[in-house]
């Protein structure tokens, strides 16, 4: 089991957002988060890249416990965290974000692949970030997680804002890498339709706890799935 989160709560100040919330994910598989806003679901991976402290439970990568270790961290150990609005360097080029993304100690993911994956970056690796559009910038996001040779990333939202043709390319490359790379991917999605097309599970969160697990194809047979994330229809 790549990572398991077992009954983690997390909040800010007096504020507890997360109750009682456990999940894994397994090598090899990806996982989506759907839920509404102010659900939980950036707070959930906030607390299991160490961003905000867990108040209670735990968070293990690769079977080694990492609850409470600094966010920084993190990428030494095999996690990446994608965050909400890619922030990528805008005054860099692409190859110096690129080239950020592997300071961990686990060293140097493969340029060579994240061009394969991404073969948008290619002819725009002298390019400075900020002057990529929104898809581009979150493919150098992503690419940028993957310099530092994850067992597992977990991303926030990576299709918003984004035209539907480059979320179906942005989903498809995070099948790709966790069918053929084996990693773990956890997913947070607005877009249900989009993260479901590709997830191997699902799970819905509400009022930060999780409702609702299963497969995309069992849930969206669910009315309460249906009517809060696909239009009812
Ligand atoms: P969205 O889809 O809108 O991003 P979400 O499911 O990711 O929503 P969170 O961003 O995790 O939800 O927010 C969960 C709750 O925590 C919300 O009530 C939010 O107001 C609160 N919250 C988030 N960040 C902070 C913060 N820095 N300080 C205080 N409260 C916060």
């Amino acid at each position: 089991m790549s990572l398991a989160v077992s009954h983690l709560e997390a909040g800010y100040g007096q504020l507890n957002v997360l109750h009682d919330v456990s999940l894994q994910v397994a090598d090899g598989e990806m996982v989506a988060v759907v839920g509404a806003n102010g659900a939980g679901k950036t707070t959930l991976l906030r607390a299991i890249s160490g961003l905000i402290r867990a108040t209670s439970g735990s968070v293990e990568l690769d079977e080694q416990p990492i609850t409470g270790k600094p966010a920084e961290r993190m990428a030494g150990l095999g996690l990446t965290h994608v965050p909400e609005n890619r922030l990528v360097f805008p005054t860099l080029s692409v190859r110096d974000n690129l080239t950020l993304g592997a300071w961990s100690k686990r060293g140097l993911g493969s340029f060579e692949q994240i061009l394969e994956l991404f073969p948008r970056l290619k002819p725009r690796l002298a390019q400075a970030a900020g002057t990529l559009s929104g898809g581009e910038q979150q493919m150098l996001a992503i690419g940028r997680g993957l310099m530092s040779n994850p067992t597992t990333i977990i991303l926030d939202e990576p299709s918003i804002g984004l035209a539907p043709k480059v979320v179906v390319e942005i989903m498809a490359v995070l099948g790709k890498l966790r069918s053929e790379s084996n990693l773990a991917v956890l997913l947070v999605e607005q877009n249900v339709r989009a993260s479901f097309g590709v997830a191997d599970r699902a799970i819905v969160m509400q009022r930060g706890a999780v409702v609702l697990e299963g497969s995309p194809a069992e849930l969206v047979e669910l009315p309460e799935v249906r009517a809060a994330y696909l239009g009812g229809s």
